[in-house]
């Protein structure tokens, strides 16, 4: 099994580039957010815990993405490998998937796939993404710079980490959809 992950800010296109490389490479989308967003449609317990934490653009606690993880792992079948689109977004649930990946598979993550994109284009996609998706935690200025700040102190310190490993690769997330495409396979394939 192949174990990617793509990574960036809210707003890099992760999802949409994620949608199209699944695909391609027969892998299976993992979007701890969308799962999460599933959990607070359906009304679960879990669902209402993260739809406050969410809706201030504060990050769900390591122990419940990484469980939600855990248990696609182990039920996925017929596929090449994962996709990880806003996981890990901390450097424990970073050390925590190494963790679980060693210990039940004896595997490891291939490649960090990095979509790097400015600030501002962050606010302006994001802001776009409110009016056509309709997403609460996209709506307001100032949960979209608690997104931001959370991304910088928490998610960032990982392109270090798997720096170290030999694990990252950044491409330029500010072109078409198309060009981001082409890289992203290109990273993939080689
Ligand atoms: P996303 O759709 O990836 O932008 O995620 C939406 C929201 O879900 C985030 O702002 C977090 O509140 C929560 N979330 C998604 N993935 C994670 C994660 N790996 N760790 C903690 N919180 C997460």
């Amino acid at each position: 099994m192949k174990y990617y992950i793509l990574f960036g800010p809210p707003g890099a296109g992760k999802g949409t580039q994620a949608k199209l490389i699944s695909k391609e490479f027969n892998l299976l989308h993992v979007s701890t957010g969308e799962l999460l967003r599933k959990e607070i449609a359906e009304g679960t317990e879990l669902g209402i815990m993260a739809q406050q934490i969410i809706s201030e653009g504060h990050l769900v606690p390591d122990d419940i993405v990484v469980g939600m993880i855990e248990h696609i792992f182990s039920t996925a079948e017929g596929v090449n490998g994962f996709l990880l689109d806003g996981f890990p977004r901390t450097i424990n649930q970073a050390k925590m998937l190494d963790k679980m990946l060693k210990e039940d598979e004896h595997a490891k993550v291939d490649k960090v796939i990095s979509l790097i994109i400015s600030d501002a284009t962050i606010f302006e996609r994001i802001g776009k993404r409110a009016e056509v998706e309709g997403r609460e935690d996209d709506a307001a200025s100032a949960i979209i710079k608690n997104r931001i700040d959370t991304y910088h102190t928490q998610t960032e310190p990982l392109i270090e980490y798997y720096k170290e490993q030999g694990k990252y690769y950044p491409i330029e997330g500010e072109r078409s959809i198309e060009e981001v495409f082409e890289s992203a396979c290109a990273l993939i394939k080689e």
